[in-house]
């Protein structure tokens, strides 16, 4: 490395060089300065003081002593030097002073950001200054908006393997499932009749539910899909439900009501998604309530809002479990979810839906056994 590239790849040095430039062009201003204007200076104030100096210097007034003119001189000259070296000194100081203020943390951050690329994504930057008092200098608010991406990329990352290890779990417990069967079919442990078939059948089908509910969850996430926005009736949404789910309650012998107010405004939104929100809610408040239970769908103003409720008698959700229902994979019970053919993503979907039509969702429920209810806000057409 030659010295021009050292010093071009250390801001410390940088910083320094350019003190030293400034020193050095200002003792060049000021020594050329000086030989331009001694001379002249020195022969006005010997004249000005007059017959006073003919005396004592043995000159005579207009003309300059030569010795005196010389130490004068040099005497002028030794100051100069002596600041000049006073102001490298500082010049050094300085610029050890600065650079340990900007290079130090800039060097932490580049280690840090070393760090991550290599995977360490709990990696911070110490913060100088409170940033709650507004105490943080420009390069403190650098490493601040550092470390916030740290934690959104640790985050990230926490996801992304929670996300492997979910879909992992829930394709093995199918697949374990199915080969199971075909290994005691061909071992002929198991006998070859319709029920075996059909509960190989139901496994495979579960994996290709659990495959479609994936991909529509990374559709979503990702916001790669389209919203065609039109104005909707809510109550047209409710019974467009109502008329596809009908059937599916009076075979489990489950009440389905409405309770939507006739004068509700006009909502913005996209017909099939805000259907597939409903679908979702009932869906599940039908899996989730048993035979002689009730489930109702309401839908009120509320300021420039509709909230649209769907209540169920059910099984109920105890509050431990209420704020992370909207997670994906997350359920309650695995075992009889699953059994109802549930992955734990169709809330998260929801959610992305409703959040996407600029809504709210929420669940609330008085506990185990008591029933729930999911409400989701839609703003009202201006
Ligand atoms: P799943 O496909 O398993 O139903 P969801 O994301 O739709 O997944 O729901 C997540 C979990 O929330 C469910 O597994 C269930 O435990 C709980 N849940 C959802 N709706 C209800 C409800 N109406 N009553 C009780 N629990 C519910």
């Amino acid at each position: 490395m030659t010295l021009l590239s050292f010093v071009r790849s250390r801001l410390g040095w940088k910083l320094f060089l350019s003190y030293l430039v400034v020193i050095l062009v200002g003792v060049i201003v000021l020594a050329s300065s000086v030989e331009l204007f001694i001379p002249s200076a020195f022969d006005r104030h010997m004249s000005s003081m007059g017959p006073m100096m003919e005396t004592m210097m043995g000159a005579s007034q207009g003309e300059v002593n030569p010795d005196l003119f010389a130490s004068f001189r040099t005497g002028v000259n030794e100051a100069l030097t002596l600041a000049a070296l006073a102001a490298f000194v500082v010049a050094v100081l300085v610029s050890v002073f600065v650079s340990r203020q900007v290079v130090a943390p800039v060097r932490e951050m580049m280690a840090a950001s070393q760090s991550i690329a290599e995977g360490h994504y709990s990696e911070r930057i110490r913060l100088t200054g409170n940033p709650s008092k507004g105490e943080l200098d420009e390069l403190a608010q650098l490493a601040l908006s550092f470390n916030q991406m740290a934690a959104r990329l640790e985050q990230t990352e926490t996801m992304r393997r929670q996300l492997i290890g979910d879909v992992t779990h829930e394709l093995q417990t199918p697949l374990t499932a199915i080969k199971g069967s075909m290994e005691g079919l061909i071992d002929g442990v198991l006998p070859v009749e319709d029920a075996t078939y059909q509960q190989i059948y139901r496994e495979a089908d579960r994996l290709q539910k659990l495959v479609d509910d994936l991909q529509e969850l990374s559709r979503v996430e990702a916001g790669a899909y389209e919203l065609n926005h039109h104005q909707l009736s809510v109550s047209e949404l409710v019974m467009a439900t109502v008329a596809r789910l009908g059937r599916q309650f009076e075979e489990k012998g489950v009440t389905l009501d409405t309770d939507v107010s006739t004068e509700l405004p006009f909502i913005t939104g996209d017909k099939d998604r805000l259907g597939q929100v409903l679908l979702n809610l009932v869906g599940n408040a039908l899996q989730y309530t048993p035979p002689g239970g009730r489930v109702q769908i309401s839908a009120r103003q509320q300021g420039n809002e509709v909230h649209v409720a769907v209540s169920d008698t059910g099984m109920g959700i105890s509050p431990e479990h209420l704020p992370h229902l909207f997670t994906r994979f997350y359920r309650v019970d695995r075992s009889r979810s699953r059994a109802g053919g549930g992955s734990g993503i169709g809330l998260t979907i929801t959610k992305h839906l409703v959040e996407a039509h600029s809504g709210r969702i929420r669940a609330e429920s008085p506990g185990p056994g008591k029933g729930s209810t999911f409400t989701f806000t839609l703003p009202t057409t201006k």
